[in-house]
């Protein structure tokens, strides 16, 4: 197995004490067909050298987060909990200004830690209170109290319940009226960003804020989802032959080019030691007239049934 690189970092400017974000996190979002639990595939990724990790309430892998971080302290592969950036989400249910403070304590619970580095609003959707239920019913969907919600993730981060706070799924709207408001702006937006669906707006709009953008499905899935427009794509694949990397490879070294963080998942092993190995190449100016090539949509559409025609404000 290749060495492990050091993945480089960013500030978190809106964070406190400047938390640095490794650039790479693993993902963590369950998969009906992997094999691997989560607890064994995150020890194992720290072991090759992953310092960032992306859970969320809705996935139900806190617990087993939390219990390879405490034996990865065990083993020593750690010398403290702060040598990791750990971000977790809230759930829909939770979007509401008086059940932000309790939520984020009980992930910190279930996660067995004093704080998390980053806490997302999963979705810009506010539903019932209750238990997880995916895909979201449109019946339980009441109204998004923005405000509300993140002035209470601003007392989260008062609190030292958290270094930073941050969205997911919001469009430019959206964060613009974030940002209307906020007084501690979201240090984040995670948003599905791969060579399929680029977001090269949204991109600039975060930029221009200050806003780092966090990319989900950078591989589209990869390939054990099947056939997709990138893991599929006989233009990557051209590339990747030309360059001796994979298609994964590719995409993640264009996310990283193009100053990105990204999450992807990988709970096998030697696919979690290649999606390391981008650091030390490049993609050349053909490789970029090519990619401006492939075909640009949507994949992950929302998270409700039937899908909301506003949740993307037309953007
Ligand atoms: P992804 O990371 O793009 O793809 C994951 C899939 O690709 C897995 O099936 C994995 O299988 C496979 N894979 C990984 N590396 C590979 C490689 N080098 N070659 C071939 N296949 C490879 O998709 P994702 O899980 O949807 O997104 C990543 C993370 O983003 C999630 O886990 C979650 O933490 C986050 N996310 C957030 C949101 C949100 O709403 N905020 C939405 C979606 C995802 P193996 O495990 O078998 O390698």
């Amino acid at each position: 197995m290749a060495a492990t690189p050091t993945v480089p970092e960013v500030v978190l400017p809106s964070s406190t004490g400047q938390r640095k974000m490794p650039v790479m996190g693993l993902g963590t979002a369950p998969e009906a067909t992997c094999k691997v639990t989560t607890k064994d595939a995150v020890l194992e990724a720290i072991k090759q050298g992953y310092r960032h990790f992306d859970a969320a309430a809705a996935y139900g892998v806190e617990k087993s987060v939390g219990e390879a971080i405490a034996e990865a302290l065990k083993l020593g592969l750690i010398s403290s909990r702060d040598e990791l950036f750990v971000t977790s989400k809230l759930w829909v249910t939770d979007n509401h200004p008086e059940l932000i403070v309790p939520a984020l304590q009980k992930s910190l619970r279930t996660l067995q830690l004093e704080n998390l580095d980053l806490i997302l609003i999963h979705w810009p959707i506010t539903t019932k209170p209750g238990e997880v239920k995916y895909p979201i019913e449109v019946s339980e969907i009441v109204e998004f109290d923005m405000k509300g919600v993140w002035t209470s993730l601003e007392e989260c981060q008062k609190l030292g319940l958290t270094k930073a706070i941050g969205a997911s799924n919001f469009s430019i709207k959206k964060l613009e009226k974030l940002l209307s408001f906020a007084t501690i702006p979201p240090a984040v937006n995670q948003v599905e960003v791969n060579l399929g669906w680029q977001q090269e707006k949204l991109r600039a709009f975060c930029k221009e804020k200050g806003i780092v953008v966090t990319a989900f499905s950078p591989l589209r899935k990869g390939a054990s989802r099947g056939a997709n427009l990138v893991m599929d794509n006989d233009i990557l694949k051209e590339l990747a032959d030309a360059h001796g990397k994979t298609i994964a490879q590719i995409c993640l070294r264009w996310l990283y080019e193009q100053g990105l963080t990204f999450v992807v998942k990988s709970y096998d092993k030697e696919r979690m030691n290649q999606n390391l190995q981008i650091f030390d190449w490049s993609l050349t100016e053909d490789d970029y007239k090519k990619i401006s090539e492939i075909h640009q949509e949507r994949l992950i559409k929302g998270p409700t049934k039937p899908l909301l025609d506003d949740l993307w404000d037309e953007e």
